[in-house]
């Protein structure tokens, strides 16, 4: 499954964002691919067409598809020099796909902030700097290693050498190597090296329980929107707090507290599904009518791989696919009319999966 990292300074509400993540948790007996672990937390991805394909469809049961947050605790000031065990907290950054970085846009003079006062944005450059000089260790002991291959005369080591001096000049001036254009080819260079600075972010603006209605006048918010354009990434305003509550309601109790304070959708949702579109994922659907289910792939994958999500052997035994738009089906109201209309397509290997395709495979055992 993909993974979403959990980073930032200490006191900056990590912790309870994490514990509201893991209360909402999802029914893991659904999910038996994701991993066993304190850290990680499941969560279900909120897709409004999964409602509505389970309305025509009437299965037994319905199942969102999920991805996980990792509680990456502990990096501080020095992490990348390797203090306060930061070099564990680096390589577990390196694992995953995508950064949420929670930063602190509420005042409360009881809990401390290490810095002594709230600057988000300063909070930001922080934790970025061990990002940076991180990535510029690997960088630079690269470069070493491709110098020394330039003298075999493969023309492979030049152009890596090329690039890898412009991430260099990229993080000497303290920017992300994400902040690059770098073309695919050049991308798949250095894609080995795992560059911390290159995967996508996501700034979750943590404010106060009685600021989150009207978040977007928060002024420390707004300088972290700021920051961000600047940087290309994304911000979401969310109250761990507050999320820490929600999670602990259901139902109409929940809608009647999000009511109250003026909120159309969970905190949470909004970040799941901001850390969704930021990983560049796409949804495609089963439906029958033991159940409806939505699976997450990469943009681009081809039918085969689609397949080998649900199952390795989908993949190995793939023969074709039976494949209606979601809005088709919908337009249509039921697999038959679809059928009738000629809006059921039969697709082979090759067939490069578009989100919102409902899909049944056929394939050998
Ligand atoms: P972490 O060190 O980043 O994991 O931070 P924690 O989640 O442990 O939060 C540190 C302290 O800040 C705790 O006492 C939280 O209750 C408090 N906190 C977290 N979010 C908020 C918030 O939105 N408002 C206020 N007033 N306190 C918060």
């Amino acid at each position: 499954a993909l993974k979403a990292g959990i980073v930032g300074l200490p006191n900056v509400g990590k912790s309870t964002l994490f514990n509201a993540i893991t209360q909402a948790g999802a029914e893991s007996a659904n999910y038996p691919f994701c991993t066993i672990d304190p850290n990680v937390g499941v969560v279900e991805v909120p897709d409004d067409r999964l409602d509505k394909l389970t309305e025509l469809v009437v299965p037994n049961r319905t199942v969102p598809t999920a991805f996980e947050f990792v509680d990456i605790a502990g990096l501080v000031r020095g992490a990348s020099k390797g203090e306060g065990l930061g070099n564990k907290f680096l390589a577990h950054i390196r694992e995953v796909d995508a950064i949420v970085h929670v930063v602190r846009c509420f005042e409360d003079e009881n809990i401390t902030h290490v810095d002594g006062k709230v600057d988000p944005v300063s909070d930001i450059q922080t934790i970025n700097l061990e990002l940076v000089l991180a990535d510029l260790e690997s960088v630079e002991k690269r470069l070493d290693r491709t110098k020394k291959n330039l003298k075999s005369g493969d023309k492979k080591y030049a152009q890596e050498a090329e690039v890898l001096e412009r991430l260099k000049d990229t993080l000497y001036n303290d920017k992300p190597a994400r902040s690059m254009d770098l073309s695919d080819d050049e991308k798949l260079l250095v894609r080995d090296l795992h560059l911390l600075t290159m995967k996508p972010v996501l700034y979750a603006a943590n404010v106060s329980e009685d600021g989150v209605a009207d978040a977007e006048s928060n002024p420390y918010v707004q300088q972290v929107r700021e920051f961000a354009v600047a940087e290309n990434a994304e911000v979401v305003p969310i109250s761990a707090k507050v999320e820490a509550e929600i999670a602990e309601l259901e139902g109409e109790d929940k809608e009647m507290f999000l009511q109250e304070l003026g909120l159309d959708e969970s905190g949470l949702n909004r970040l799941i599904k901001a850390a969704y579109r930021l990983l560049g994922l796409y949804t495609y659907f089963t439906a029958g009518v033991q159940e409806v289910r939505a699976w997450t792939i990469r943009k681009g994958m081809k039918a085969p791989q689609a397949a080998g999500v649900i199952h390795t052997d989908f993949e190995r035994g793939f023969i074709r696919a039976e494949v209606v738009s979601y809005d088709d089906l919908v337009a249509g109201g039921s697999m038959n009319v679809v059928k009738e209309q000629g809006k059921l397509r039969l697709e082979g290997k090759e067939y490069v999966v578009q989100d919102g395709d409902v899909m049944h495979f056929r394939f050998n055992v």
